[in-house]
């Protein structure tokens, strides 16, 4: 584990912890082969030195003796260490064979957390996948964010423009079915949600959770409102009626009409959700129809708010 000692040829290297979205700063001691402790990097600017368990962990990862650190191969007398020019050759044979004999999508592709926070990973697998052609492409996207993707396609016409909360700036943050206190903050780059949290509520601002699940998040909320799961979407359509029905869409329009020149088909959101009134979703919500009019009511009277969920809403997260 750690040790404060200064060591012969010690070395320290600055790096980012890969495992996850918030990729927080991390300061690396050790000599070239052995590690001598990981701990934030106090002077990031995302992450201030904060990192969670997993972090420390890396150093777990890189001594473990099972850990893979050559290639190898299987032959009749066992696992054989083969040189990576060797693997290589061997690898893009075997695609090649299999893709001749069974298709282009017979080759099949998973790509983790820690291929897509890596910048060499970044820089390259697309190359890869396109050189490969193969449509068998799996990644925890597919039941990650992919709403995210196709929500903002269809609405700002691009899948990459998707709105992140700047959870900084935010002074009412809605979280429907999202625990970013475990999830630490996945699509926001914002690590320690904990204390960015406390940040809001101590500003004056409001952080309130909607969740069937009394989360970690939940927990340190301003409010937690239990949802009958599955009917989030119920939800998110009568606060959408409420936001014309109280006037706010007119009030945005009037102020600035960005959101017709960034989706020019928004206004069909309003035809679309006439006839999902508060009253009408209050029971199978579970969510009184007083509190869905409230709640629209503070999160676009708020100076700046933002409403952010995960895991397949339909919503995802929409900046007001
Ligand atoms: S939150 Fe944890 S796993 Fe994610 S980047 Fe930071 S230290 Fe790594």
């Amino acid at each position: 584990m750690a040790s404060e000692k200064t060591h012969t040829d010690e070395q320290t290297h600055f790096r980012t912890c890969n495992l996850c979205e918030a990729m927080c700063g991390i300061v690396i001691k050790h000599d070239g082969k052995k590690v001598f402790s990981i701990k934030g990097d106090k002077d990031d600017p995302f992450s201030k030195g904060y990192i969670c368990p997993k972090a420390t962990a890396l150093q777990d990862l890189h001594e473990d003796s099972d850990r893979l650190r050559h290639p190898v191969e299987r032959t009749a007398n066992g696992w054989k260490e083969i040189s990576w020019p060797e693997a290589l050759d061997k690898v893009a044979a075997g695609i090649q064979s299999v893709q001749k004999k069974h298709g282009q999508n017979a080759f099949g592709v998973y790509l983790g957390n820690p291929n897509v926070h890596n910048l060499g990973g970044m820089l390259t697998i697309k190359h890869l996948l396109t050189s490969i052609k193969t449509r068998s492409r799996f990644s925890a996207t597919s039941i990650d964010q992919l709403p995210h993707h196709i929500v903002s396609m269809h609405l700002f016409g691009h899948m990459l423009r998707i709105p992140v909360p700047d959870v900084n700036r935010t002074q009412y943050m809605l979280i429907i079915g999202g625990n970013p206190l475990a999830s630490n903050g996945s699509i926001m780059t914002a690590p320690n949600m904990r204390q960015k949290l406390k940040d809001i509520k101590a500003r004056d601002g409001k952080v309130v959770v909607i969740d069937p699940r009394r989360t970690e998040t939940a927990d340190i909320a301003s409010e937690h409102h239990f949802i009958r799961p599955a009917t989030d979407v119920l939800l998110l359509l009568a606060m959408l009626n409420e936001i014309y029905l109280q006037g706010y869409a007119d009030k945005a329009r009037a102020k600035n009409n960005r959101a017709a020149a960034l989706a020019p088909e928004i206004e069909r959101l309003a035809d679309f959700a006439r006839d999902y009134s508060a009253e009408s979703v209050a029971e199978i919500t579970g969510i009184a129809a007083k509190e869905i009019k409230r709640l629209v009511k503070e999160f676009c009277e708020a100076e700046s708010s933002v409403c952010y969920g995960r895991m397949g809403r339909l919503g995802k997260s929409l900046a007001y």
